[in-house]
């Protein structure tokens, strides 16, 4: 049987495509293999969002040349968003690499590594290659990220709901690499949540670039909810789905119903991750994000206010261009007060092709450090501060199974998304039960159920 190998850098979504990339090379007779000198077929799916993966996938690829010494029919690939951005010049710094496949045609892949296959196999001559490059659009794409296979025990699941993003954060070159947003239908959708509920799944994270401005293109607003908030409610209607998330939302996207919908639907989980970037207006106006520190400050309220204890987090960007001194304290200011359950603070890193990279006053690399660690102190503090607070609470979580440090021990979610780890049973696994938290790290829970049971 032939054997493939994916390596994803990147982020939920990327795993989310590689997933659909496995099941259809799987329903074509191909087996996934963990290890990498048993593939007959290695693809590397690569974020292009900050340039660490693009190097460490573009470093990768050129180790993997020498497995063709040992496996001559062996064939290369990139997908995803690097492979979208860099296309045919993939194949002129990297001439071993035989197949390149873009955001809008991972639907392809399984039958361009047949035929690239083919070849070598047929072949077995290693200069005769003819790479196969394809970064075209296609319409109707979005829809070919659609129905997974479940593994046992598995109780959680990420369903992409939708590609692309129609706006241009100075920053940030998803717009170039994912499109323009397209939405698959509700419908479809729901099937897909059923159908992993009919298998045990009991969590949903709905994916999309801007996942609260969904089918704005597409579908009508009905009673004055969305069509994000409508998808919610057939989501949370899907009997045995008890837990919904969504990521990542864009903070222009919360209109009242969504808001709301917090109220009205027990299922959707009491986590929201809101990206800020900036607590500065000035730094948010050039990063084209079109709020203010102040509304997203607003926003936080009103979302503690409809559901208390629901956790945030966010992004935050530091050592953006013509990021002055007090434009970091602005961030610095923000985070503080508003106290989020977790962020990820990233040093900004110019992307080719944004309009930030050729901005005027870039920020040098010792202050952009300086800001990170110093931010970082920030949210680790609150992060402790909230993690020591729930010491001696009872909480409900979904067990996902062993614990990626110590597969001796279990590990599950609270509803607000914090990592719980406890000593188990098989019985707990893909269940939801409470536990008492009895300690906690700094960024880990541990908790113990049998004192409940
Ligand atoms: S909203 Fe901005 S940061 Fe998010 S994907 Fe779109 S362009 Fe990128």
């Amino acid at each position: 049987m032939r054997c493939v190998f994916i390596k994803t850098y990147g982020c939920q979504m990327n795993e989310r495509d590689s997933e659909q990339v496995a099941k259809m090379l799987g329903e074509r007779g191909y087996r996934m293999v963990a290890d990498e000198s048993e593939a007959d077929v290695i693809l590397l799916n690569t974020c292009s969002v900050r340039d660490m993966a693009e190097q460490k996938a573009i470093g990768k690829m050129g180790m993997l040349r020498k497995l063709r010494k040992l496996r001559p029919h062996l064939v290369l690939g990139y997908l995803g968003c690097m492979a979208q951005a860099r296309g045919g010049s993939l194949i002129e710094t990297s001439p071993h690499v035989d197949l390149v496949v873009g955001t809008q045609k991972f639907h392809r892949v399984a039958d361009y590594v047949d035929d690239l296959l083919r070849c070598r196999m047929e072949s077995l001559i290693d200069d005769v290659r003819r790479p196969i490059v394809d970064v075209d659009e296609e319409e109707g794409s979005q829809r070919a990220i659609n129905g997974q296979e479940v593994a046992d025990g598995q109780c959680s699941a990420f369903v992409s709901i939708m590609q692309g993003c129609n706006r241009h954060c100075a920053f940030c070159i998803v717009p170039q690499t994912r499109g323009r947003e397209r939405a698959r239908p509700i419908v479809e959708i729901a099937d897909e949540v059923r159908t992993l509920a009919a298998r045990g799944v009991r969590e949903v994270t709905l994916l999309g670039q801007i996942v609260n401005l969904y089918g704005r293109q597409e579908f009508p607003s009905r009673d004055g909810l969305s069509p994000f908030v409508q998808l919610l409610e057939e989501v949370c209607a899907v009997d045995g789905i008890e837990r919904v998330r969504f990521t990542s939302p864009h903070p222009i996207g919360f209109d009242s119903d969504l808001v709301e919908a917090f109220a009205r639907l027990p299922k959707l989980a009491e986590h929201v991750h809101l990206p800020l970037q900036s607590g500065s207006d000035r730094i948010l106006k050039a990063m084209r994000r079109g709020y203010t520190a102040g509304a997203f400050s607003q926003l936080v309220e009103r979302l503690r206010a409809t559901r208390p204890g629901i956790a945030i987090t966010t992004d935050i960007i530091v050592g953006f261009p013509g990021e002055t001194d007090g434009d970091y304290l602005a961030s610095r200011e923000i985070a503080d007060r508003i106290g989020f359950d977790n962020a990820f603070v990233f040093r900004y890193s110019p992307r080719q092709n944004t309009p930030a990279a050729t901005m005027d006053n870039q920020i040098s690399e010792d202050v952009r450090e300086s800001r990170n660690k110093d931010l970082l102190e920030v949210v680790n503090r609150h992060v402790s501060l909230k993690l020591d607070a729930m010491v001696g609470t009872d909480v409900d979580i979904l067990c996902e199974g062993k614990s990626r440090n110590n597969p001796d021990r279990l590990s599950g979610r609270t509803r607000t998304n914090k990592i719980v780890v406890f000593e188990g049973a098989p019985r707990h696994v893909g269940e939801i039960f409470p536990v008492r938290i009895v300690r906690a790290s700094s960024s880990t829970l541990y908790g113990d159920p049998a004192v409940l049971e």
